[in-house]
């Protein structure tokens, strides 16, 4: 089988991989539409050195061989996480958080970058019919942004700072403009800025201040601008990974009693849902066969992706 494999140092495409074995657990998936991340490209850079394996997280396919026999033939998108089921944070509703965990494409699994993966089968969720795979691809970073409004009380008269204009801050600002608040987009992409128009203000500076800001700007500069946009006893979501270290003064998070939270996936469900009942603007996907793949990764297109579908 081919794939995109990180061998620790550096992606290939690689034509000799096995083809995968599911576990009793598990089921086997047939990528139609897999789509390229931020934290791809950082694992490439050296996000994750433990790392080695087919690379690929985001992804829709059909369902080949299953433990649950009902899922057998099945569209189905995949949450990434999978824990051990037996330690604290696994008993405790955290199983991303489990020590022991898997993560496709990121930690001990292969991913999806590959016409075939497996995957937990307690992991998949069914795609409605009415979802496009070009829509249903977006499940996984939509779930990350549906994170937020789980984790932090969002009022509608809310005035919020979204940084960043790419994929994931995309998703983010309509989340929270879905809500009723009054959604900030701070970015540096004029083109960029403009696919945000419809739902949230832009702006490429800006000179005043905001209850909630959500740091989405892929690189480590986001919490220093975050800090200088947040009001005193305000919040910061922090929702960006990226290799390397961003350096803080964290007097001044004390000094102005701000919050920082750190915020990674979300939940599948309520993601599937808005996107069956067609609630999210989803820019169109630029898509590659798998052996164009630095072709894929050099695009500047807002969402690239590759394409099994002729397999
Ligand atoms: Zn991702
Ligand atoms: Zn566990």
């Amino acid at each position: 089988m081919r794939g995109l494999y990180f061998d620790g140092k550096a992606a290939e495409l690689r034509l000799d991989l096995p083809m995968p074995q599911t576990e009793a657990h598990e089921s086997l998936v047939r990528v139609s539409l897999a789509a390229i991340c931020n934290t791809d490209r950082e694992i490439m850079k050296g996000y994750k050195p433990d790392f080695i394996g087919v690379l690929g997280h985001e992804f829709v396919g059909v369902v080949e061989k299953s433990s649950d026999p009902k899922l057998v033939g099945k569209r189905v998108v995949g949450e990434i996480n999978e824990g051990c089921g037996e330690c604290v944070y696994c008993k405790t509703d955290r199983e991303r958080h489990c020590e022991r965990r898997r993560c496709i494409g990121i930690v001990n699994q292969d991913g999806c970058f590959a016409p075939y993966m497996t995957i937990a089968t307690k992991s998949l969720h069914i795609v409605p019919d009415n979802v496009a795979d070009e829509h249903a691809v977006f499940a996984e970073p939509l779930a990350a942004a549906l994170e937020i409004p789980n984790l932090i009380q969002i009022r509608p008269s809310e005035e919020i700072c979204v940084i960043g204009d790419g994929r994931l801050a995309y998703l983010i600002a309509q989340v929270l403009a879905l809500g009723g608040a009054e959604v900030t987009v701070l970015g540096k992409h004029e083109e960029k800025l403009r696919l945000f128009e419809s739902f949230a203000k832009t702006a490429k500076t800006c000179d005043r201040k905001f209850e909630l800001v959500v740091d989405a700007a892929g690189s480590p500069s986001g919490f220093e601008t975050a800090m200088s946009l947040v009001r005193s006893c305000g919040k910061i979501v922090l929702k960006s990974t990226y290799a390397g270290m961003a350096s803080l003064n964290l007097s001044s998070v004390v000094a102005n009693e701000v919050s920082v939270i750190g915020s990674r996936c979300g939940p599948f469900p309520p993601a599937v849902r808005l996107l069956e009942r067609g609630l999210i603007e989803l820019p169109p996907i630029e898509l590659h066969f798998i052996e164009e793949w630095k072709k894929a990764f050099d695009s500047r297109a807002f969402k690239v992706g590759f394409d099994f579908r002729r397999d």
